[in-house]
């Protein structure tokens, strides 16, 4: 978070580096800022976003589900790194403009039709634009590809800095001010407001932002990078609230952006969703850093009891009962997956004949679901009968539950 007063708005221009010299960057960042974090004391101004980061790291260690639990004893240094990336940014070319995305800048945000990938964007818009408006997605995606790399190394000095990082990033998401253009206001004459709402208000109501722990919340991401948009399209309505409130708060503060008055209201107006903010900050922190574990194979920790290797098979590929069940035209198939990725759902009718197939694409481990509106391929409407229903999973799992359409 904070900085959105003094963006470098021109960005950098050199090429993004390559996985393994960003790998051996991160090691030396380690090495480098452990002495440089301790007598770099955070500016005055910077305090309370730096508060918030470290709140935000902090809770998503009580987040790891039980098997990864023992990633909870590095809970201080995960604190204390929380802020390295925005320390380095005055040192470190490129860093600064990893911290956000100007997604609005981007019509084809609102379309539905932005690429996601670093390439497909440069291809569109060009280095310079691209990297002018913002890198952050591309920067969790390449900590989470370097984080992998770290576990499956056993590498857990290096894995607690990378980690530590991606907890900066994927909180900076989480701030809608971090998603748009006119990110300190200054397009809509409500210049102050980025710091305003994320350093001062924040900081005025810390103890009230601490998100209670949710191990339930934490399943594994298919795909960290379309984890990352989809959190994006969620909060960038929030730019719209953050904006409305500030115009409140300044009227009922009688055109004061600074007094108690503003801030009491400003919290009001927006204080639930912030907390909300937050809290999925926190929880998305701990899926991406799990999701890297267990790509890596879920390496055995310092201090881990012997044997407790990796994550007791707690979830199957299977179906759950569909609701409303039987139903007409209409039915929510539900299921649950052992495994994250490509996923497909296939009707056949009682006598094995193919209905529809429905390709979902990449979802996540755990549960999920799709809507059948009783068509098939053609469009015409089934027949009362039964139905049996086959979801396969990424790595080719598949389980079959049972339906019935009455009509
Ligand atoms: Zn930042």
């Amino acid at each position: 978070m904070i900085d959105g007063n003094e963006r470098n708005r021109t960005g950098s221009t050199g090429k993004r580096t390559r996985r393994a010299a960003r790998a051996a960057h991160a090691s030396l960042a380690f090495a480098l800022l452990w002495p440089l974090a301790m007598v770099l004391a955070p500016a005055p101004a910077d305090a309370y976003g730096f508060q918030v980061h470290r709140l935000v790291n902090r809770a998503a260690t009580t987040h790891l589900p039980a098997h990864f639990a023992g990633f909870a004893q590095w809970v201080d240094d995960l604190e204390r790194l929380s802020t390295a990336a925005d320390e380095r940014k005055g040192s470190v070319q490129g860093e600064r403009i990893k911290h956000y995305i100007d997604i609005d800048d981007y019509p084809e945000f609102f379309a539905g039709t932005l690429p996601h990938t670093f390439d497909g964007m440069v291809a569109k818009y060009g280095l310079a634009r691209v990297e002018g408006n913002g890198t952050v997605p591309w920067a969790i995606e390449d900590n989470y590809e370097t984080l992998v790399a770290q576990f499956e190394a056993r590498d857990w000095p290096g894995a607690v800095a990378t980690a530590a990082d991606i907890g900066h990033y994927v909180a900076d998401t989480h701030n809608p001010m971090h998603l748009t253009l006119n990110y300190n206001g200054q397009l809509t004459g409500q210049n102050g407001i980025h710091s305003r709402h994320e350093s001062q208000m924040t900081g005025r109501h810390l103890g009230e932002l601490v998100p209670a722990p949710a191990p339930g919340d934490v399943r594994r991401i298919a795909n960290p990078r379309e984890a990352v948009f989809d959190w994006i399209d969620d909060l960038y309505p929030g730019v719209r609230k953050i904006l409305d409130a500030d115009t409140n708060a300044r009227d009922e503060a009688r055109g004061s952006t600074s007094n108690e008055a503003y801030f009491d209201v400003l919290w009001r107006e927006v204080g639930s969703e912030t907390t909300e903010w937050l809290r999925d900050a926190s929880v998305n922190i701990a899926r991406v850093w799990y999701s890297a574990w267990l790509e890596a194979g879920s390496p055995a920790m310092p201090g881990d009891p012997p044997g407790s290797g990796p994550p007791p098979a707690n979830l199957r590929t299977r179906m759950l009962a569909n609701v409303p069940n039987p139903f007409n035209p209409t039915t929510t198939l539900r299921f649950e997956l052992a495994h994250a990725g490509l996923t497909t759902l296939r009707i056949v009718d009682a006598v094995g004949r193919e209905v529809r197939t429905f390709d979902l694409g990449s979802r996540d481990e755990g549960p999920g679901e799709f809507e059948w509106d009783g068509t098939g391929v053609s469009g015409e409407r089934a027949v009362s009968g039964v139905y049996f229903v086959i979801v396969t999973d990424a790595r080719g799992g598949s389980a079959t539950g049972r339906v019935v359409l009455l009509k």
